[in-house]
């Protein structure tokens, strides 16, 4: 499997991975060939994901400007088109009470709304018509241990007083009853406003949306060589040359080894591992009194996440291998597989149907940044929790693109910041799984 911090590109026109999501479109779509000839643009984006996707939409929309967007593979072929598809409010890994600490109220409260826009612009671009099988509202935070409720509850009430979300409290009891009887979780808390959907849908739809606009996708196009030029930047792909203005990289956690000088070292690719079971029966769902399609996540430091799809499957989702080498392996979605079944005894006999994997992309500080260096603009970061920030973080960055000014916030006044000691990030990832094995499961 393609690693960003070994492959200097993530390949050419690859078809999407067997995933689920995948499936689900039913027919494969048409694999375009590749860009070719001399272009010359005023904005130039690499990468359509969401990040990428947003970018030309709010540049389109907003800006009057009609950006040019290669991708190396197919539309949405990195984690937008992978991942769980939980909607949630949230801006990387930082906890709101962590900010709160570390920044005050004012700047907490600013990112809360940058949050909350995020899940407004995906909702209202639903809206325009992407059928994404959207299900219904809720996202269950449950405690893996008896001693995480009393943190749980400090958060809703932080929530509940600083924001007035409505943040619900269940003990095991309430939960088993009216959820899922989940034999891992001691509790939770219940957002009544995240939610599933399917990603790889919703990615296309962005896509109809931006062809509306008339801006179009070159897909099978990586973006291979760069040069600063006196007045903007040159691109090199395998059978074009783009000369643009301004540069967007918006190709997060799937930015290739030795990039560009303004991302390199600067974000740790992390593998996020998924499988999707055999669709549960209506006997297996009443053992383990499977109610609810909400979006589900524990509190250990790896984290696992799961959620009923509509034809009853269950996804399955935690940490993967550490290489794209490992990836390979049947070794993680079996792991995976096994930790399932000890959270619902009931489904002992069960299989998947389907495992794939993807890279998310940490930062150093736990949070994402949107920012423009040397005329290069880029949004990465999202620390595995990007479906709905990211198309936050598109419109925040062709704001940047178009000169107008964003809020300042720790997520737009400074840049990635460099790991110390690069080369040793995977012994560092190593060394965090190895402490959060010993948090999660003994202290
Ligand atoms: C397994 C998994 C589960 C996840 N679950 C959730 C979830 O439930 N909720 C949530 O909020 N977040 C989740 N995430 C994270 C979320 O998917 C990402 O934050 C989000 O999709 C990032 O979008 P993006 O557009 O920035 O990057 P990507 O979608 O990764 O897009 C980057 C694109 O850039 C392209 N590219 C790279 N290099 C080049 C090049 N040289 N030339 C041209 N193109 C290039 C790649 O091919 C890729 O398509 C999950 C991630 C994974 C992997």
């Amino acid at each position: 499997m393609y690693d960003p911090l070994h492959h200097t590109s993530p390949g050419e026109n690859l078809a999407y991975p067997d995933s689920y999501w995948a499936d689900s479109l039913g027919l494969k779509p048409k694999i375009q060939p590749g860009l070719e000839g001399e272009f010359d643009t005023d904005v130039l984006i690499i990468g359509a994901g969401y990040t990428g996707m947003s970018t030309a939409l709010h540049l389109a929309r907003e800006h009057n400007i009609e950006p040019m967007v290669i991708e190396a593979n197919q539309t949405a072929w990195g984690c937008s088109g992978r991942n769980a598809g939980f909607i949630l409010k949230s801006t990387g890994r930082m906890a709101w009470t962590a900010m709160q600490k570390k920044w005050g109220e004012e700047v907490m409260r600013g990112i809360y709304q940058e949050a909350c826009s995020g899940v407004d612009i995906v909702n209202s671009l639903i809206a325009e018509g992407i059928d994404c099988q959207v299900q219904d509202k809720g996202y269950i935070k449950v405690a893996h241990k008896p001693s995480m409720m009393a943190g749980l509850e400090q958060q809703a009430k932080l929530l509940n007083q600083l924001f007035s979300y409505d943040v619900e409290v269940l003990n095991r009891q309430a939960l088993h009853q009216q959820y899922m009887r989940d034999e891992n979780a001691y509790g939770a808390i219940r957002f009544n406003d995240g939610f599933g959907l399917n990603p790889l849908k919703l990615a296309l739809g962005y896509e109809q949306l931006l062809a509306k606009s008339g801006v179009n996708i070159y897909t099978g196009t990586p973006a291979l060589a760069y040069q600063r030029l006196p007045d903007g930047h040159q691109i090199k792909t395998p059978n074009a040359t783009i000369k643009a203005k301004k540069l967007v990289i918006a190709t997060n956690g799937y930015t290739p080894k030795g990039f560009n000088p303004v991302v390199n070292n600067r974000f740790l690719p992390v593998l996020s591992q998924i499988i999707v079971t055999q669709p549960l029966t209506e006997d297996q769902l009443k053992s383990c009194n499977f109610l609810t399609s909400n979006v589900v996540m524990d509190t250990r430091a790896l984290k696992y996440y799961y959620r009923k799809l509509p034809d009853n499957r269950i996804l399955f989702g935690g940490r993967g291998a550490i290489t794209g080498k490992g990836a390979e392996n049947p070794y993680y979605a079996n792991r995976l597989l096994s930790v399932l079944k000890q959270s619902f005894p009931a489904l002992d006999n069960i299989c998947y149907d389907y495992a794939w994997a993807g890279w998310i992309c940490m930062s150093l500080d736990d949070i994402p940044h949107v920012y423009e260096d040397d005329e290069i603009f880029y949004a990465m970061g999202y620390c595995g929790s990007g479906v709905s920030f990211s198309v936050q973080a598109g419109k925040r960055l062709a704001e940047r693109v178009a000169g107008v000014k964003i809020p300042e916030l720790p997520l737009y006044q400074h840049g990635l910041k460099k790991f110390p000691l690069p080369a040793l990030r995977r012994s560092g990832q190593w060394l965090y799984f190895q402490y959060g094995r010993i948090r999660d499961n003994y202290l």
